[in-house]
């Protein structure tokens, strides 16, 4: 059976916020932002929105890869537009 996002996000739950961060810096190195038309442009520097939210500096929605981005399948995400709409936390409404 594929992950569900709730059940990432338990998991997630479980561990030391040192150990959340390690794990979403692991997540960056698969997160396709940087090649997004959304993206590129704009100045920003951070990506894997759907662990960290909101970008302050992305407002206008060009498209969005995350529905073919490895971290989508691997947390069960099922949102796009990570950088404007909020984190997978956020649009699944659980925070
Ligand atoms: S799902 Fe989107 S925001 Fe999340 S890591 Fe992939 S490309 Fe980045
Ligand atoms: S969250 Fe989606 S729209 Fe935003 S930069 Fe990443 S791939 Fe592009």
């Amino acid at each position: 059976m594929s992950a569900t996002f709730e059940k990432s996000m338990e998991e997630m739950s479980r561990l030391s916020p040192k150990e959340r961060d390690a794990k979403i810096k692991e997540l960056d190195k698969l997160c396709i932002c940087p090649r997004c038309p959304t993206y590129i442009g704009t100045g920003e520097k951070m990506i894997t929105f759907c662990a960290r939210g909101k970008s302050k500096i992305i407002k206008n929605e060009k498209g969005c890869l995350c529905p073919t981005c490895p971290v989508q399948s691997r947390l069960g995400l099922r949102w796009m537009y990570y950088c404007t709409k909020g984190s997978g936390m956020e649009q699944a409404g659980m925070k």
